[in-house]
């Protein structure tokens, strides 16, 4: 059985489609428009790259786009009175700092740093705290588009069994904790896991966030299974560039119920959902009632 494309590119346009709604009703009965500070240290061209697409998806959903490019030299003195000052105004609902940061900064310091209301990557101790304990947090937006993607195909995911692989702070523990809040029964599996294959075989959801060019085959996956791939691996193959998921697409696709390709699945959905914790963020802070749909 062929399984269903899950299309993240079409399902990430409809999420920026019910952005931009809230942003005009935002504009035309409370004239505010929701601002996303973004700030770029150095010159990372993978970094410049995502921050121009955040720039330019945020304000095509009619919102205000704020960039800040600092020297790869910038002290954490000034870095973190840059985001005082983003934490102080009143016309920036969002404040996301492009990681990695040069070495002599303290990533840890600089996001807790952030005004937790205003930490729209979600990775905040206070949001991270809030999330585990089951409490209304800003969510990391890789993990909240593949949890908006589950419930648009499911529905309900209570009481399914889902195996999320890999550990890291912003997609596999904040996944494992939003399908915990559906009422999954998790694992966690990383790279100790002993017999990792019999552990996914036993998933109704496999969530894949190693890193690791399609490590999953075939043969892991239960017939009938939603596959998640948020892996994004540049490889070569045939003499030309290829970027493949952490999971072996086509054979996946034959034994999967529902799967994301890369590219295609996760990736768009990430910059949607950043865009989706701005409008979040700025009605919280105006004390209106939050867009439905777009958060966990
Ligand atoms: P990470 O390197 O921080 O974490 C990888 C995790 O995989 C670790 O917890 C590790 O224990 C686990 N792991 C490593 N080897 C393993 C193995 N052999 N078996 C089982 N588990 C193993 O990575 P990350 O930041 O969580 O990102 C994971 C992947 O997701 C990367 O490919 C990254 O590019 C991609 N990513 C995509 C998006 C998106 O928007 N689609 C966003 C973030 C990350």
């Amino acid at each position: 059985m062929a399984a269903n494309i899950i299309d993240g590119k079409a399902f990430a346009a409809t999420v920026r489609e019910k952005v931009a709604g809230h942003v005009t009703r935002l504009k035309e009965e409370h004239g505010i428009t929701p601002g996303l500070a973004v700030v770029l240290v150095g010159e990372d061209p993978a970094s410049q790259v995502y921050v121009r697409s955040k720039g330019k998806q945020t304000v095509e959903v009619g919102m205000n786009s704020f960039e800040h490019k600092l020297d790869a030299a910038t002290s954490e003195a000034d870095l973190l009175a840059l985001i005082d000052q983003l934490n102080n105004d009143p016309t920036v609902h969002g404040i996301l700092v492009q990681m990695p940061l040069p070495k002599h900064l303290d990533e840890d310091l600089v996001i807790n740093s952030i005004a937790p209301q205003k930490d729209v990557d979600g990775f905040h101790i206070s949001n991270v705290g809030l999330l585990a304990t089951g409490q209304k947090s800003m969510v990391p937006c890789t993990p909240l588009g593949c949890l908006m993607m589950l419930r648009d195909y499911h529905g309900s995911l209570s009481g399914m069994d889902a195996v999320v692989i890999g550990r890291s702070n912003i997609v596999g523990k904040p996944m494992a904790q939003l399908l915990l809040g559906e009422s999954c029964t998790v694992t966690i599996a990383h790279s100790r896991t002993k017999d990792l294959p019999d552990v996914v075989r036993r998933a109704d959801i496999v969530v894949a966030a190693v890193g690791r060019p399609e490590m999953v085959p075939a043969d892991w996956i239960k017939e009938g299974a939603t596959v998640i791939d948020v892996g994004i691996n540049r490889i070569e193959r045939d003499g030309k560039k290829k970027l493949v998921g952490d999971v072996d697409f086509a054979p996946c696709a034959e034994r999967a119920g529902a799967i994301t390709p890369v590219p295609g699945g996760v990736g768009p959905m990430t910059i949607a959902c950043l865009l989706a914790n701005t409008v979040t963020a700025c009605c919280r802070a105006n004390n209106l009632a939050e867009p439905e749909g777009l958060t966990a």
